[in-house]
């Protein structure tokens, strides 16, 4: 069997700082755990445009299709403000979601012990919160036609389209099944299907696919605004929560800030089995490229980790070793390790991005 591949786009900003320690991980597996992988780097973003001219060349978007998973930092910096909208960094970044055809958004929301004081929630309301949401990444509002800005009788209108076919409803929720399989075996769909009708479309097709192939997963539905009230009210009620583009953006947003700093937070991205079975994949911290701190080691390297530990476990079936390297970020919060985003104001001296990185590493190396 060859050696699983990976294509890491470290991108703009404290893309590259992160996405280092990320790399000495990937060393350490191939060097204690036999499991290597075949990397290769290229640009995306800022640094694509500064090199090529576009925030993603051919070339790359070639390699991307091609690799068992794609590891990307993050786009992006006040330098590339006032280019063309075609050109921006963000361009690169969702043509890889759509010529993947990444229809399947992952985004955990994990409350680490260590780190329960740092939500807006009671502490008791978020310790040891584990929950994902499957976001529809590909369609809905945010792609739907007609849309734009035009003029009726003298006054602007702005049109915005919701638009779903069964198929694409049907694919996400089949992968919102097979991932609750994994986890608690609980599925939550949230739509409006009181007020639209792609809401009442969406539910039924999610009961249809439920029905003929995953009986065995507990299934409930939930409006998507008492969604948003349950997520700060009782968020541990849920285990995965399944639901369209435009909510699944606004949710996920809310259940991640349930748990902290936004150094914490990685995501998935995931597509059609490729023809070795693995689904087209890209993994990615939710944190942009943050000019603010770039260049200076203070970027929290964790969400990238994470997003890694994502790869090992959608990606590569290495499960197993993905408990291994959270429970090692576990290890080291509760030790109280930190960067500067996870310090009150008082915290004292905050680790830099790299000796995120050695902790990490030395509590590895301390799980053989
Ligand atoms: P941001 O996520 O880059 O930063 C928001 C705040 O969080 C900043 O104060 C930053 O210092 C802090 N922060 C973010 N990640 C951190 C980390 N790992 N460790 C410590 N602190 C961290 O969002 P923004 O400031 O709105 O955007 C900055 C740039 O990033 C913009 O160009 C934006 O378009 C781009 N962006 C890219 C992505 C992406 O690549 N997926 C996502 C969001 C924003």
């Amino acid at each position: 069997m060859p050696n699983p591949s990976l294509l890491i786009l470290a991108g703009d900003g404290i893309g590259p700082e992160v996405m280092a320690e990320v790399k000495r991980i990937i060393d350490w597996f191939g060097d204690k755990r036999d499991l290597t992988f075949d990397v290769s780097e290229d640009l995306v973003g800022g640094c694509a445009y500064d090199a090529h001219g576009v925030p993603l060349a051919d070339a790359t978007m070639a390699k991307a299709q091609e690799v068992d998973a794609v590891l990307l930092g993050a786009v992006g910096g006040p330098q590339y403000d006032n280019l063309d909208f075609s050109l921006k960094p963000e361009r690169g970044l969702l043509r890889l979601r759509k010529e993947m055809d990444l229809f399947a958004n992952l985004r955990p929301a994990q409350c680490f012990d260590a780190l329960a004081d740092f939500s807006s929630l009671k502490k008791d309301v978020v310790a040891g919160l584990d929950i994902m949401i499957v976001r529809e990444l590909t369609s809905g509002v945010y792609f739907g036609e007609p849309r734009g800005i035009h003029t009726e009788d003298n006054m602007r209108v702005g049109i915005n389209t919701q638009r779903y076919t069964e198929a694409e409803i049907e694919r996400v929720a089949r992968a919102a099944f097979d991932l609750a399989r994994k986890r608690s075996n609980k599925v939550c769909s949230m739509e409006k299907a009181n007020v639209m009708e792609s809401g009442i479309l969406w539910r039924d097709v999610v009961i249809e696919v439920h029905q003929a192939d995953y009986a065995d997963v507990e299934l409930s539905h939930m409006y998507a605004d008492n969604g948003a009230m349950q997520l700060v009210r009782a968020p541990k009620q849920f285990d995965v929560i399944l639901t369209d583009n435009l909510f699944g953006d606004i949710l996920s947003d809310c259940a991640a800030m349930l748990t902290g700093s936004l150094g914490m937070l990685p995501s998935a991205s995931l597509g059609l089995p490729m023809a070795n079975g693995r689904p087209k994949a890209m993994y990615e911290p939710v944190h942009g490229s943050a000019p603010d701190i770039a260049g200076q080691g203070k970027a929290n390297p964790i969400a990238c980790i994470l997003s890694f530990a994502m790869a090992l476990r959608y990606s590569f079936d290495e499960g197993a070793e993905a408990d291994r390297l959270e429970a090692a970020i576990e290890k080291v919060l509760a030790d109280g390790a930190r960067t500067g985003d996870l310090m009150g104001p008082d915290g004292g001296t905050p680790l830099s991005t790299t000796q995120m990185g050695d902790v990490i590493i030395a509590a590895l190396n301390a799980s053989l």
